[in-house]
């Protein structure tokens, strides 16, 4: 595969067509990231950020095209039914924690919870980590509590209060970048040879830089050399947005957040853009409704996308609809709302007769204390001990397993009521 865009050395850095169909992707992508893009920083010197960005187009790839399509090889399975997603890690991953020791601690527990649910259904497991480029986060305000600029990740600016620290400064990519191949270096070590990585698809200046063009397809599209698996956020799925047109332009397998204000004609219309060939896969849908929502919100979305013919991986985040504030002021969630998400997904899917695909879930393999409940109790007053996130709160080593747990047993009933195959349903309209 070559990359994209051509810009060979010895053309003092100028873009090159070398191949008919870049003209066309480059018109595209030029499209795709003129249209507005939600959750972006406001670089001080947007020249500094063109630099960087040229800089980046040159650098190393983090993840392979074979690696990738392998990915898209075990997702389909997953949408056919065949094989389950756990898809997790830290909420933000950040430079200071992009150590050997927080690393490996996570591909352990990611490794565990595979492992208690393989065991418990020998349904074949596809891993996928939030890791090795999971350094922008979206943010509900532009400011913080003392009314500085709003931390938006280690790839964008710092989380110290200070105006300055607080400031974008793009030579952050650059940082992340060599981060992310520091990262993926270990997972290649100690992760073994199927676990994949994914980040959020949300800062499109990091995201424009390490592409291949891909002719393998129906269509010539653009595989990213960042991350396996992108998925778009909540608040970045705009359908006239930069992130969805991006999305449509990559070869990559891609996911999207729906949230409880997503109709399911809405669903339908992210399905039909992201997943225009029908292929098994290739769109992951990701439910965060809340567990007070998911069994009433879910059903009609599945069903309508069910009829449209597209097998997409349903895939449950019992994390994000569920956050809430402690008394004392933490932001957490209680493990009780998150196996409840877990409950409801599994049970719409049941009423259904379509496969919960897999789960999307922020934990660590750290002893930390950023949610509540699971089975040692962690209560309001056990939060500040060791509240670590930079973000979101993830569930500690024993929530994750112990989630790992229930999800093996209701994905164990799934199994022992006779829905262990590929759908069987006739599959309707365009596909
Ligand atoms: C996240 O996955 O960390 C996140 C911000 O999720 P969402 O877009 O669903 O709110
Ligand atoms: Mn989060």
């Amino acid at each position: 595969m070559r990359r994209f865009p051509h810009r060979p050395a010895d053309t003092g850095g100028q873009i090159h067509d070398r191949h008919p169909e870049d003209g066309v992707l480059n018109r595209r992508l030029a499209e795709a990231l003129a249209r507005p893009a939600a959750q972006q920083p406001c670089w001080p010197v947007p020249e500094r950020a063109r630099a960087v960005v040229e800089q980046l187009q040159q650098a190393d790839p983090i993840v392979t095209p074979s690696d990738t399509a392998r990915l898209s090889d075990r997702l389909a399975s997953a949408a056919r039914g065949e094989a389950f997603l756990l898809q997790g890690g830290d909420c933000a991953e950040t430079f200071a924690d992009n150590t050997v020791s927080h690393l490996r601690a996570n591909l352990r527990v990611l490794a565990r919870m595979a492992d208690v649910l393989t065991h418990a259904t020998d349904l074949p497991l596809v891993t996928i980590a939030r890791m090795a480029g999971q350094y922008a986060k979206p943010r509900s305000n532009a400011v913080d509590a003392s009314g500085l600029p709003v931390y938006r990740g280690d790839i964008i600016n710092s989380a110290e209060p200070t105006p300055a620290a607080r400031t974008p400064d793009p030579q952050r990519m650059l940082r992340a970048h060599v981060n992310a191949a520091g990262a993926m270096e270990l997972v290649r070590r100690f992760g073994g040879s199927e676990v994949y990585v994914s980040h959020e698809l949300l800062l499109l200046d990091y995201e424009r830089t390490v592409l291949w063009a891909d002719d393998s397809g129906p269509e010539a599209r653009l595989m990213s050399g960042l991350a396996h698996f992108l998925w778009i956020g909540e608040r970045t799925r705009q359908l006239d947005g930069a992130h969805i047109a991006f999305a449509e332009l990559l070869s990559n397998p891609v996911g999207i957040k729906i949230g409880p204000s997503v109709t399911a004609e809405l669903a339908v219309e992210y399905v039909e853009r992201l997943d225009p060939h029908c292929t098994p896969g290739r769109l992951t849908l990701v439910s965060r409704m809340g567990n007070g929502l998911v069994r009433d919100v879910l059903p009609p979305i599945v069903e309508k996308v069910s009829a449209s013919g597209h097998q997409v991986i349903w895939q449950c985040d019992p994390m994000h609809g569920n956050t809430l504030q402690a008394g004392n002021g933490f932001k957490t969630r209680h493990f009780d709302d998150v196996v409840d998400e877990i409950a409801g997904f599994f049970e719409v899917h049941r009423e259904l007769g379509t496969h919960p695909g897999g789960i999307h879930v922020e934990v660590t393999g750290e002893d930390v204390t950023e949610c509540l409940g699971g089975a040692s109790g962690i209560g309001e007053r056990d939060l500040p001990t060791r509240y670590r996130t930079a973000c979101d709160p993830r569930l500690n080593a024993e929530q994750s397993v112990e989630l790992a747990y229930f999800v093996a047993e209701m994905l164990a009933g799934w199994r022992s009521d006779g829905r262990a195959g590929p759908d069987g349903r006739d599959l309707a309209d365009s596909c």
